[in-house]
């Protein structure tokens, strides 16, 4: 069969990829453990419930403005002006089928065929393949050995000419870092001072722990939405724990949404009405339940970093936000596919191979789930990998002896 070449190049997702490998698995009646992929475990909010089912019941689901329903964006407005302190307009906003979305527009409508977009490993997945799908270049800037962080240097020497966007994602997926509020206001004030595009990346931005915050780049500009280079996207997908309901959004220039509007209106119309209401019930709801995810993912984020302390060989950076972390397991193997597959086989837990976010040798751990998916999983990785764990254990309820190390 004849295809494009450009959609033929686009990598699989790896994260689809071993769903799929687990559910075969787990069908076969094997006791898998996900912590492969990321989302909360919560029900969908009540305000959110509440306001998609008045919308269902009205009988009245057609289309909507192809940017979205006034009443979406004017919560979103409010968002923006209450956790950035930013006041902005509906001709500022655009509402999309799920951040995913945000960001293919985005890339579609700013790039010309070559243009280069800066990535920050480790990066999400998708980056690199949504600016391919755009007709861009991704140019990938990687921290130090042993960091997370990318060093503003290293940034600024891979600009060329042809750079018209740089990604930016804090609170960080895969790693769970937050970029130091120095790095973001440089790369604000060089963004403004070279004319490109900061897109950040922003779906995780209250997930953070320790009390720490991610300080949203608009902190760092004094110019408002038109004139700041700033580009926002953002979601209920992961702050809400509403995945399913793709509604995400971007804020940014009025020319910028109204070019993204026109392509919404060729491709997809827009948002279906119900899940812009359920968005909105979330939005305009009961915040505690975001603090309840946020407090959630915390504990188990220090269950993760005590079940760590005895995995020797594995090195962990402390993740200061999202629900992910990223430990280098280059002691057992540099080849972090083959090490998936491994943990997987033998140990029946689903990972995401770091070489897919941009980090060799690393492996993601969504710590999403309950406590003892958390506990289990790791006390499962360290017994495949770990020569000083115990050479035994229950798996479901099935003794495992391993004879491999
Ligand atoms: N950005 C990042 C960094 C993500 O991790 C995800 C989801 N995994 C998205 C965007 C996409 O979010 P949505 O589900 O709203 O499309």
């Amino acid at each position: 069969m004849k295809l494009s070449k450009l959609a033929s190049e686009i990598a699989e997702s790896p994260t689809i990829a071993l769903n799929e490998e687990a559910r075969i698995l787990r069908e076969r009646g094997e006791a898998v453990i996900h912590l492969g992929i990321g989302e909360p475990k919560n029900k969908t909010p009540i305000g959110a419930i509440l306001s998609s089912a008045a919308k269902l019941t009205s009988g009245e689901v057609k289309y909507t403005p192809a940017d979205g329903t006034p009443s979406l964006k004017k919560a979103v407005i409010r968002y923006t002006e209450e956790n950035y302190n930013r006041l902005s307009s509906p001709e500022n906003v655009i509402i999309t089928n799920g951040a995913k979305q945000s960001l293919f527009n985005i890339f579609y409508s700013l790039l010309n065929p070559q243009d280069e977009v800066i990535i920050l490993a480790p990066y999400w997945v998708s980056y690199p393949e949504i600016v391919k799908m755009c007709y861009g270049k991704p140019v990938i800037v990687t921290p130090e050995d042993g960091t997370f962080t990318p060093r503003f240097e290293d940034i600024e020497r891979a600009v060329t000419s042809s750079t018209r966007v740089i990604i930016v994602n804090s609170p960080n997926n895969p790693s769970g870092a937050i970029y130091p509020p120095e790095l973001i206001g440089k790369i604000v004030d060089f963004c403004e001072r070279m004319g490109i595009y900061l897109v950040c990346d922003d779906i995780y931005h209250k997930l953070v722990f320790d009390r720490k915050i991610a300080h949203p780049a608009y902190e760092f500009t004094k110019k408002d939405i038109e004139e700041s280079h700033v580009i926002a996207v953002n979601g209920v997908a992961k702050v809400y724990g509403m995945t399913g309901f793709r509604v995400g959004w971007v804020v940014g220039p009025r020319e910028l949404v109204r070019v993204m509007t026109n392509v919404t209106a060729h491709t997809t119309s827009g948002v279906s009405p119900v899940s812009q209401a359920a968005a909105e019930g979330a939005l305009n709801g009961l915040q505690s339940v975001v603090e309840a995810i946020r407090l959630q993912i915390e504990n188990n984020r220090e269950v993760l970093l005590q079940e760590m302390k005895t995995f020797h060989g594995a090195r962990l950076i402390k993740p200061e936000g999202t629900f992910y972390a990223l430990p280098d397991l280059r002691a057992f193997n540099t080849n972090s596919v083959e090490l998936a597959k491994f943990i997987l086989k033998k140990a029946l837990v689903v990972t995401v191979p770091g070489k897919d976010f941009g980090m060799e040798g690393h492996i993601r751990l969504s710590i999403s789930g309950t406590v003892k998916d958390v506990t289990e999983g790791i006390a499962r990785i360290k017994w495949a990998l770990d020569p000083t764990s115990p050479n035994e254990i229950y798996i479901g309820d099935k003794k495992m002896v391993r004879d491999w190390l």
